[in-house]
């Protein structure tokens, strides 16, 4: 089932919530900087070893002090008008997360919007994205919730999973 709540992504206890981090793993703004905030400096001793991780791909590691047992990190594509294979980056982010997540046992996972922030996907174009990778996939967890931080997310979100929630 696709849930869609308006909140901080930290605050989530569920088996896995997402990390639209940058491509070195090492920390930055946004929902990342809010991650590791909240997950502890465990987060980033984590993460150093991992090597970084290209765009569109993902990575896992312990949730620490979060209340998510693990931390997926996944890097969005940069916006650049569209042309560039945004789109197909931005879909190999949900799908590579979830399989990952589907090889660790998670059953219930949250995803940030990924991309929107500071890389600039526009929103509408991103929540599509996402909504449709998380409909392949959501016969195979308990729930995939689309955690939306502003009140446009929420809408864009509220409107296309429908009555589902
Ligand atoms: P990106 O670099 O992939 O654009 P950002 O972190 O800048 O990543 O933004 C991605 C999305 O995460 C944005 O929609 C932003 O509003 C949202 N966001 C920022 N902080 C949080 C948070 N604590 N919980 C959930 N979503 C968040």
């Amino acid at each position: 089932m696709i849930e869609v709540v308006q909140t901080d992504i930290t605050r989530l206890a569920v088996d896995a919530i997402v990390n639209a981090a940058n491509s070195s793993l090492l920390g930055g703004g946004g929902v990342d900087g809010a991650i590791h905030r909240a997950a502890g400096p465990e987060l980033l001793e984590a993460c150093r070893p991992l090597g970084g991780c290209p765009t569109g791909e993902a990575r896992i590691t312990p949730g620490f002090h979060l209340p998510a047992k693990w931390v997926i990190h996944t890097v969005g594509p940069v916006w650049h008008g569209g042309g560039e294979g945004e789109p197909e980056l931005l879909a190999a982010c949900y799908r590579n997360s979830l399989e990952l997540a589907l090889e660790n046992g998670v059953r219930t996972i949250a995803f940030p919007s990924i991309s929107t922030g500071v890389y600039g996907y526009p929103k509408e174009g991103a929540a599509k994205v996402a909504v449709a990778m998380m409909r392949n996939y959501e016969a195979r967890f308990e729930r995939i919730i689309a955690c939306c931080f502003g009140d446009v997310d929420y809408g864009l979100y509220r409107d296309l999973v429908g009555g589902i929630e």
